[in-house]
């Protein structure tokens, strides 16, 4: 069975218009949740970096198997108040109103090279927003990698200058 066909469409979820995928079919399949994590991590072979950084909860799900696979630190992305030390955050759009995620000033050091992972690729917009936290840390993305891309939001105009990696793409 394709990787594809272990992924739930559900329609108009959570609102009218919007397929979502629904990624938990998939995670309760075995063989399904190793294809997956061996995918991700096959296409961030030949880059070299040092971490891993994913948002939560689902980008969790994968980023963090893939640094483990890779000998490599994971630094978790998380929503507004989580984080317990001190942090850094940024507010960005999302299709309705503003989201605000955040990342421990510690957890990157300048100069390090770091990946994104996360499970779906949308507008972006999410991907670009860790994208400026880390370079405002002096770091930088060399990679991000998600197991779904939705092909026709064009998400990767949100990361012009980096290698953008997907599993599964829908049109
Ligand atoms: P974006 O910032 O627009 O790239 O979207 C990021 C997050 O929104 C993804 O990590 C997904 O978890 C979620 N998401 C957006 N669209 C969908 C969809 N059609 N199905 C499932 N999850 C989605």
């Amino acid at each position: 069975m394709d990787l594809k066909d272990k992924i739930r469409s559900i329609e108009d979820y959570p609102q009218k218009g919007v397929i979502f995928r629904d990624i938990t079919t998939l995670l309760k399949d075995a063989e399904g949740l190793k294809d997956a994590v061996d995918a991700i991590t096959a296409s961030l072979a030949d880059v070299s970096f040092d971490l891993v950084l994913s948002p939560e909860s689902r980008g969790f799900i994968f980023g963090m198997p893939v640094a483990y696979n890779m000998g490599k630190g994971f630094v978790p992305v998380r929503k507004a108040g989580k984080l317990p030390a001190e942090t850094i955050s940024k507010e960005y759009e999302l299709e309705y109103g503003t989201a605000t995620i955040e990342i421990h000033k510690d957890a990157i050091k300048p100069g390090q090279k770091v990946v994104i992972v996360d499970d779906l690729m949308a507008t972006g917009g999410t991907a670009k927003a860790i994208m400026e936290m880390v370079e405002e840390m002096g770091a930088e993305v060399v990679a991000s990698a998600f197991l779904i891309e939705l092909d026709f939001l064009n998400g990767r105009k949100a990361l012009p200058d980096c290698r953008v990696e997907a599993v599964i793409h829908y049109e």
